[in-house]
């Protein structure tokens, strides 16, 4: 919000300085319709120099009265979301009340009317500096305080918070003081929420989601469940601080931003992740992934937060490298480790190749609005990475012995960087400090060429990071697959030592993955791969093969068209659904619609397409266990040209099944029709029908995607000035942009593609941070791969007033999209 002002490091420290926050009261009354909800704080705090000033954040529609001891003040001297204290005392009451407006994109309090019911919901996002959007406070994550929460609700609502909670009278709900925790952390969701309730090892558990949901929930409720008890017995395995709150509710909510939010106690997760059709197990996965994400997060920043921003990776890249960790080694998901490797890590090696790169640990982060811009692939995914690499390093053992010292020590507190690697380095006795200064303070990804059975190791920035690995030699057998010969461990310290991998069919540096690194093959080994890819015996090697050939192609070293032959080769035997998903989705996305010349994209999508049917023949009439088949399906509908094809899928659509299954479920219905409105086979008449058949919000979405799908510029336009001069909710606005941009539409876009770069900067600051993310996401031309949309991108980049949110997004694009010129180019040669 450009209205507010952001909090810089150095007003923090001074915060932090002056004052003692000790309990917060807040009081909310959410039965004042549905455009605001009155807020009430009482905070009680000590301040360290009395006669000082400060001031409390709070960003209300109206304030109405505040009060620091006893004295009245005048609420005219809010200015920028910050009310000025002064005169402090040694201790201090101050009492803030407010009407606060519902937001609809996802930050502050959201308000939702579900369209299936006509119910009405609502959910707080605090983080990261949205809590004053609900209450007043010191919003700064080391000014800690415990909480005690009082709601008034509609009498049919049940309200989930941090801590239990009872229903003192008809809607009238109080909920036990917790713990002390950050600001950002305070949770409540309301609304007549179905609820499954269990417990575990003494700890009650509950999962919540709006009633129209709730048959989908009662079907998913065993799995979830089973995995937040396998994900507590595998903390209270490793952790001898046991879980440190009251209860564990896990809230589905809609229009969520993030996958989920690790309020401590009250865990919010989008909605999507209670299925209402068919997923694959990939997505099973991501959902387990998510939940024990957020489990460690009440070790990892809940128990113990980040003192500043700066440090965020101590939440993120811990809660993602114990996720990865604890779902391989305790549910059933036991290769999640291959999608770290085929999906996940691509997202912290792309991160790290752009300009808008920074360490896993950067030195400073110097206010909120930038650390926001920290929640990106370096933060989650490079710094899993890196502590997979340093526990590879350390040992598991030493690892958990210096994390369970840090949690001893700085319990219900905040803790640095520093902190850490001291307790790291002395319970292992390594010189973890240096490790860091290499790992996690630098920028940049190292790759291992082999060349002659020598290593050439270089990095971007010249500093050449310590890697310990295995190295696998694979050779033929008489039936002409590939076997695993041996594996080979691997240091490589930083001074350039190489190792002398022996003769082999192919050698594959980092073939277990330990390292995050880029490797390129000798070229006999790469000639092995063309060959045999799909005869590599492990999935894990396979998915380190597919994702060197990817930044091959990302780097202008692979032609489009040469990884669309190892596709077309390989994937139609790939029994791995992680690999068959990310790689069909990567070659969808950025080989065949950016990186592929306009002239060859029809013949390139259309040996997608046959690769995606010959999964679909071989799949036919198994039970499709992993979701193979239906990721097949997706792809079939999604390359699907042309007359005959456009018939083919009406007639699934109208027979409501793809033959030989599976039936078709709401997803796949309007992912069918969405490919139908593309290429004019389909229009407002069945888009209209759809909707009247299923008014959820799903179906909002679906037909707000299908209505700025259609080709003509009628349908273009209305799509346009939603998106980008409209109220749009977050959701919507996502649909809708991904509807409006077709790579068949090209020429219909063109125009749209120039006004997109005149447009973004003043829609993407008047909508805020959320919607600036879509809008340079989903939003942006991506498949208009062409100097000129470079140029433009340049040129808008070149405009100051960009918020920062805006600027990071076009930043990322950019880079993109002069990678896919690129590869472009090197077809065009
Ligand atoms: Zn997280």
């Amino acid at each position: 919000m450009s209205d507010t002002s952001v909090l810089t490091r150095a007003e923090a420290v001074e915060r932090h300085r002056l004052l003692d926050v000790r309990t917060v009261h807040l009081d909310l009354d959410l039965t004042r319709g549905r455009e605001v909800f009155g807020s009430t704080t009482v905070i009680r705090f000590g301040c360290t120099t009395p006669g000082a000033g400060t001031y409390v954040d709070v960003k209300p529609a109206g304030l109405r009265r505040v009060v620091l001891n006893g004295r009245e003040l005048d609420v005219g001297a809010l200015r920028s979301g910050r009310f000025p204290l002064t005169d402090l005392a040694a201790d201090n009451e101050l009492t803030v009340e407010a009407d606060m407006a519902y937001s609809h994109t996802g930050e502050g309090m959201h308000r939702f009317a579900d369209p299936a019911d006509g119910e009405d919901y609502v959910y707080t996002q605090s983080f990261l500096d949205d809590g004053p959007r609900v209450f007043a406070s010191f919003d700064q994550p080391d000014l800690k305080a415990r909480y005690t929460v009082s709601v008034t609700a509609p009498p049919q609502w049940t309200v989930v918070g941090n801590s239990v909670g009872r229903q003192v009278s008809p809607g009238r709900w109080e909920f036990a003081p917790t713990p002390a925790i950050s600001s950002y952390l305070v949770s409540v969701v309301a609304g007549p929420l179905h609820s499954v309730r269990a417990e575990h090892d003494g700890i009650p558990l509950g999962l919540h989601c709006r009633r129209s949901l709730a048959a989908h929930l009662d079907a998913d409720a065993p799995e979830l469940l089973e995995i937040t008890r396998q994900g507590f017995d595998h903390y209270h395995r490793v952790f001898r601080h046991r879980y440190p709150f009251d209860s564990y509710d896990q809230c589905f909510v809609p229009e969520f931003n993030p996958g989920a939010m690790e309020n401590p106690g009250c865990v919010t997760l989008r909605d999507e992740y209670v299925f209402r059709s068919a997923v694959a197990d990939t997505k099973r996965e991501e959902r387990a992934l998510v939940v024990v994400h957020e489990m460690a997060h009440m070790w990892f920043g809940d128990l113990v937060t980040m003192k500043w921003w700066d440090d965020l990776w101590l939440n993120e890249s811990f809660a993602e490298y114990m996720a990865y960790s604890v779902t391989a080694a305790s549910t059933r998901f036991t290769s999640a480790w291959t999608g770290f490797a085929a999906d996940r890590k691509t997202w912290g090696y792309d991160a790290d190749q752009r300009p808008s790169t920074h360490p896993v640990a950067p030195g400073t982060v110097d206010d909120t609005a930038q650390a926001l811009q920290n929640f990106d692939g370096i933060s989650y995914s490079k710094g899993a990475a890196a502590l997979r690499q340093l526990v590879a390093w350390l040992g598991e053992e030493a690892f958990l012995a210096g994390v369970n010292d840090y949690f001893d020590e700085h319990a219900f507190g905040n803790a640095t960087l520093d902190d850490l690697l001291r307790a790291l380095a002395a319970a292992s006795g390594r010189d973890v400090h240096g490790w860091a200064d290499r790992w996690l303070r630098t920028t940049g990804v190292d790759t291992l060429r082999l060349t002659d059975g020598r290593i050439e190791h270089t990095s971007a920035d010249g500093g050449r990071r310590p890697h310990r690995l295995t190295v696998g030699h694979y050779r033929r057998t008489a039936e002409g697959t590939l076997e695993l010969a041996d594996r080979v461990p691997l240091d490589l310290a930083a001074d350039g030592a190489v190792a002398q991998p022996g003769a082999a069919e192919l050698t594959l540096l980092n073939d277990t993955d330990l390292s995050f690194v880029k490797i390129r093959l000798d070229p006999g080994s790469w000639q092995t791969v063309r060959s045999s890819l799909g005869a590599v015996p492990e999935e894990l090697a396979r998915a380190v093969l597919w994702s060197a050939a990817r930044d091959q192609v990302r780097d202008g070293e692979l032609a489009p068209g040469e990884y669309l032959e190892l596709v077309a080769a390989h994937l139609p035997g790939e029994t791995s659904v992680h690999l068959v998903d990310a790689v069909l989705s990567f070659a969808r996305e950025f080989v065949v619609d950016c990186a592929v010349p306009p002239a060859g994209r029809a013949a390139a999508l259309a040996g997608l397409a046959q690769v995606c049917r010959t999964l679909l023949r071989r799949t036919d009439g198994e039970p499709d266990r992993t979701g193979l088949r239906l990721v097949a399906v997706r792809g079939v509908i999604g390359t699907a040209v042309g007359e005959s094809q456009a018939a083919e899928l009406r007639g699934w659509l109208a027979a409501g099944t793809v033959p030989g299954g599976p039936l078709l479920d709401p997803d796949l219905r309007w992912q069918l029709l969405l490919r139908l409105c593309v290429l004019g086979a389909a229009g407002e008449p069945e888009i209209a029908a759809e909707l009247a058949a299923d008014p959820s919000d799903t179906s909002e979405q679906g037909a707000a995607r299908c209505r700025a799908a259609l080709p003509d510029r009628e349908a273009k336009e209305a799509a346009w000035q939603a998106l980008f001069h409209g109220e749009l909710s977050n959701y919507l606005a996502t649909a809708t942009a991904r509807g409006l941009w077709q790579p068949e539409q090209a020429e219909l876009l063109d125009e749209l593609t120039t006004r997109y770069f005149e447009e973004l900067g003043s829609a993407a600051g008047r909508r805020g941070p959320a919607l600036a993310r879509v809008l340079t996401t989903v939003g942006f031309p991506a498949f208009a791969a062409t100097e000129r949309t470079v140029r433009a991108a340049e040129a808008c980049l070149a405009d100051p007033d960009l918020t920062a949110a805006t600027r990071r997004g076009l930043v990322d694009q950019l880079d993109t999209l002069r990678r896919a010129v690129r590869a472009r180019a090197l077809t065009e040669q």
